[in-house]
C-alpha cells in the first residue's frame, strides 16, 4: 500500500474541476486524481495537463452511479489506505431558457448535485485520513435560494440540529412537490439548482458537525464553498472569473495547513466565511 498522500476531484475533466486539478498538481504534495464520468473526456483532460508538464492520475467516477463510486472507494482503500483531500465539484445546471418541465429539472438536478454528492460523501468520508480536507463546491445561489424559502424551511436549513435523514427527506419532498405542482405553496423557491445547492451547503454543515462529534482527534476540516461566477460551459463566457480564479477558494480549502483548525463547517466564498 502506498504511503503517498492522495487527492480526488470529482467532475474534473473541464471547468472549475479541471482548474482545481491543475492547481493541486502544482501545490499538493501527493497523487492528484482527475476523475470524469466519461473515460475518454477524462483521459483527454489528463493529456492536456500532461502537455503543461503536470502529472495528474485518472480514475473514472460518475457520481450518479453507486457502483462507480464504490469502485473508486475500493481502489483508494487498496492503493492508499484512504484519502487525504476530497473535492466534490461535479455538478449540473439547466440553462435559464431550457424548456424542460420544471419537475424534470428538479429531479435531474437534485439527483446529481445533492443525491450524487451525498452518495460520494457516504462512501468516501469514512476513508478520509486524519488532517484530511473535504471541499464541497456549492454556490452563492444556495444563499439566495435559502432567502427565497419560507420562514419554516429557512429555520430548518439553518438549524444546528438538522440530521442528514431530515435533509434527505426535505430534498426528496422538494422533488415530489414540483411533480405535484405545489412547490411554491409548500415554501420552496423557484430554482431547482438553488435548492440542490442548499442541500450541498446544509449537508456540509451536518457532516462537519458529525466529524467534530465523532472524529474530534482527527483534525479533518470540511467546508462548502462558492467558486464565484466562472467562465465555464455551465456559466458561459460572460462570467467574471477565469476557471483558475474560480479554483482559488476550493484549492485554499483543500490545502488548509495541518496547523489550521478553521474554517470548518462553513460556507466560504472568496476565501472568506460567509453567514448562512
Ligand atoms: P461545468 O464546466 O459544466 O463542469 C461540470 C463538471 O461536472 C463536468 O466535468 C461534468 O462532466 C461533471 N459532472 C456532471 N455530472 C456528473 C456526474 N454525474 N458524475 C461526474 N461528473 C459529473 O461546470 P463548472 O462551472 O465547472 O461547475 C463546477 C462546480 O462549480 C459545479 O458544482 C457548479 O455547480 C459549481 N459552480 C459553478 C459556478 C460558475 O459560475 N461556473 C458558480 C457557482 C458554482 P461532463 O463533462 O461529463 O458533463
Amino acid at each position: 500500500m502506498s504511503s503517498v498522500q492522495v487527492a480526488v476531484v470529482t467532475g474534473s475533466n473541464k471547468g472549475v474541476g479541471l482548474a482545481i486539478v491543475r492547481a493541486l498538481c502544482r501545490q499538493f504534495p501527493g497523487d492528484v486524481y482527475l476523475t470524469s464520468r466519461d473515460a475518454g473526456r477524462g483521459q483527454a483532460a489528463v493529456a492536456q495537463l500532461q502537455q503543461e508538464g503536470l502529472h495528474p492520475l485518472f480514475h473514472q467516477l460518475d457520481i450518479d452511479d453507486l457502483q462507480s463510486i464504490r469502485a473508486l472507494r475500493d481502489f483508494l482503500k487498496d492503493k492508499y489506505g484512504g484519502l487525504d483531500v476530497l473535492v466534490n465539484n461535479a455538478g449540473i445546471a439547466f440553462k435559464v431558457h431550457d424548456t424542460t418541465p420544471f419537475a424534470v429539472q428538479a429531479e435531474v438536478t437534485l439527483k446529481t448535485n445533492f443525491f450524487g454528492t451525498r452518495n460520494v460523501c457516504t462512501e468516501l468520508l469514512p476513508l478520509v485520513k486524519p488532517y484530511g480536507r473535504v471541499v464541497n463546491v456549492s454556490s452563492m445561489v444556495s444563499s439566495s435560494a435559502l432567502r427565497g424559502c419560507s420562514q419554516e424551511l429557512q429555520q430548518k436549513f439553518r438549524s444546528d440540529a438538522i440530521t442528514e435523514e431530515e435533509l434527505v427527506q426535505l430534498m426528496a419532498k422538494f422533488v415530489e412537490d414540483t411533480k405535484r405542482g405545489v412547490h411554491e405553496e409548500e415554501g420552496w423557491p423557484n430554482t431547482a439548482y438553488g435548492v440542490s445547492k442548499i442541500g450541498v451547503t446544509v449537508l456540509s454543515r451536518i457532516h462537519a458537525r458529525l466529524l467534530t462529534e465523532q472524529r474530534r482527534g482527527e483534525h479533518i476540516l470540511l467546508n462548502a464553498c462558492c467558486p464565484g461566477w466562472v467562465r465555464t460551459d455551465m456559466a458561459g463566457p460572460r462570467a467574471t472569473k477565469s476557471p483558475e480564479e474560480g479554483a482559488e477558494t476550493p484549492v485554499y480549502l483543500a490545502l488548509l495547513p495541518s496547523s489550521a483548525d478553521a474554517p470548518h463547517g462553513q460556507f466560504v466564498s472568496d476565501k472568506t466565511v460567509k453567514p448562512w
